[in-house]
């Protein structure tokens, strides 16, 4: 984790530091290598959020675009179940960085405990993601509505599509470069995707802007819009 607690206060990890988790109220370790992004770990190993992934310099890009009292921030749910949020912020909206590969079980639970989620995706892990997405936009012409080019695909048209499209409402593909690759809900089968650039939607969010999204049923030229 990015923080613990020290005298009050949260903390980043420095070498030999120690501070209590957040979370858990459990001691914990400033871990201070060369490999990783320095942290805190929980003494004894055994983390108090099973949800939690371990830290990576993608992580703390995204995370370090938001306020420190957003960050990781403890939720529990009425049955007292805890978890650590990325990202939360005053008004209950979650924000979700995945790195690593997640069952899409898992993924329902998550966003079901959070309710109101947005999920970033690290699409540069698996090699045939970008590939296929490249692919999959070359077949489609996009329309353009209120300046930014939106496809419209199905939601099983890629693998990370297959994963993501069909059990989340709003998800971002960060390919590595300076954009986002979102993908919000159509009809039934539907959704619509569009780039924005990554520090724009940061600001979004920082500033509690509404998020875009696509809008059927609307005249053309009034169908690119934001949400509240
Ligand atoms: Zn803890």
């Amino acid at each position: 984790m990015r923080f613990a607690v020290v005298n009050d206060q949260r903390i980043e990890a420095s070498p030999g530091a120690k501070g209590l988790c957040p979370a858990c109220g459990a001691e914990m370790v400033a871990k201070c290598g060369d490999k990783n992004v320095w942290h805190w770990a929980h003494k004894g190993r055994l983390h108090c959020d099973h949800w939690w992934e371990n830290e990576t310099a993608w992580h703390r890009a995204w995370k370090s675009q938001f306020p420190i009292e957003w960050q990781e921030v403890p939720t529990r749910d009425g049955t007292g179940e805890l978890h650590i949020a990325d990202i939360k912020r005053d008004d209950g909206l979650v924000v979700e960085f995945q790195n690593s590969p997640i069952k899409p079980a898992e993924v329902v639970t998550r966003t079901r405990f959070y309710g109101n989620i947005v999920w970033i995706i690290n699409g540069t892990r698996r090699k045939s993601d970008l590939p296929q997405y490249r692919e999959m936009i070359s077949y489609h012409r996009p329309q353009r509505f209120g300046g930014v080019d939106i496809y419209t695909v199905y939601a099983h048209e890629t693998r990370l599509l297959k994963e993501w499209g069909s059990i989340v409402p709003y998800v971002g593909f960060d390919f590595g470069d300076d954009t986002l690759c979102l993908l919000t809900n159509g009809q039934s089968e539907l959704r619509y995707l569009f780039n924005i650039q990554k520090d724009k939607f940061a600001k979004m969010i920082a500033e509690k802007e509404p998020l875009p999204v696509v809008v059927l049923g609307q005249p053309k030229s009034n169908r690119y819009r934001w949400r509240r």
